[in-house]
């Protein structure tokens, strides 16, 4: 009896852990895109990735939504194993709520090869939705990524409540739902009540709706739209259009190396 063809050692491909973007096929990187327009089995997260990526791709797609981490690695090592170029593409950046850590492990511990490539978050989108600079000078240098405590806890050093109190901008992940309690616990924690606050929802997708306020306001405002799901809470006092402190980097006297 033949034994199975294994591939030659060269023409094992890793998998590619990909980050898809926010939504809008266009942002994602020139290496992503080559990388899906060269995959053999695609495994997406259905749920946020825009489909409309997968457009007369020759690969093998799967939504990985209603697949466990299991069915998930099966996929990706049998067509690892098979000699194919094999890509599990994450929405945003898949370093940021990607659960890819487990999925890394997964691999490690049966010696399959992987690599990552980098995408635009949607804190990045919203940003840019809201058309604004989260680190201001002499307002903030600092930006936080973070989510209320839901289903997964979060450690109470990192609460928001504990966070609030440096007054930096903040993305807030994976809320919305709990918005009522976010704005609560940012008051609480030492952002002023005046402190603007937005939230874009499905940020670079053609029904991207964006809803500003304050801390005092936001969570009516929310109550009151369609927003429940896959939205980004940016709050902070860098988010104030009537701010008039000027960056350094643009004054005359400041030394241009930088520019
Ligand atoms: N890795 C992703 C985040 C995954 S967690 C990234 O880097 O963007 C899922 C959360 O991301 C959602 O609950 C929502 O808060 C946010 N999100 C994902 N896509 C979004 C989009 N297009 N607009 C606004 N928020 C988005």
């Amino acid at each position: 009896m033949e034994a199975m063809q294994s591939p030659p050692e060269s023409d094992y491909h890793p998998v590619v852990f990909l980050g898809a973007g926010p939504g809008d096929p266009e942002l994602i990187t020139l290496k992503g895109r080559r990388l899906l327009d060269t995959a053999d089995v695609v495994v997406y997260a259905g749920s946020l990735v825009n489909v409309a990526l997968l457009d007369g791709i020759k690969a093998a797609c799967h939504d990985s939504a209603s697949l466990d981490l299991e069915a998930i690695m099966e996929l990706l090592a049998q067509g690892y194993r098979r000699g194919e170029r094999v890509v599990r593409l994450h929405t945003g950046d898949p370093a940021i709520y990607g659960a890819i850590r487990e999925q890394m492990q997964w691999l490690d511990s049966r010696n399959i090869p992987y690599e990552v490539v980098p995408g635009v978050s949607s804190a990045f989108a919203s940003a840019a939705a809201l058309k604004v600079e989260l680190t201001v000078p002499e307002v903030t240098q600092t930006v936080i990524f973070t989510r209320q405590a839901g289903r997964t806890p979060v450690p109470e050093r990192e609460s928001l409540r504990n966070l609030a109190r440096a007054q930096a901008s903040m993305c807030i992940f994976l809320s919305v739902s709990m918005i009522a309690t976010v704005v609560a616990d940012l008051i609480e924690g030492g952002y002023p009540p005046t402190t603007p606050i937005a939230v874009v929802e499905k940020a670079s997708w053609p029904d991207q709706q964006i809803v500003r306020g304050t801390l005092a306001d936001i969570a009516e405002t929310i109550k009151g739209s369609q927003i429940r799901k896959t939205a980004m809470i940016v709050v902070g006092p860098a988010l104030a259009r009537e701010s008039t402190i000027a960056s350094k980097l643009y004054d005359a006297a400041f030394n241009h190396e930088y520019r």
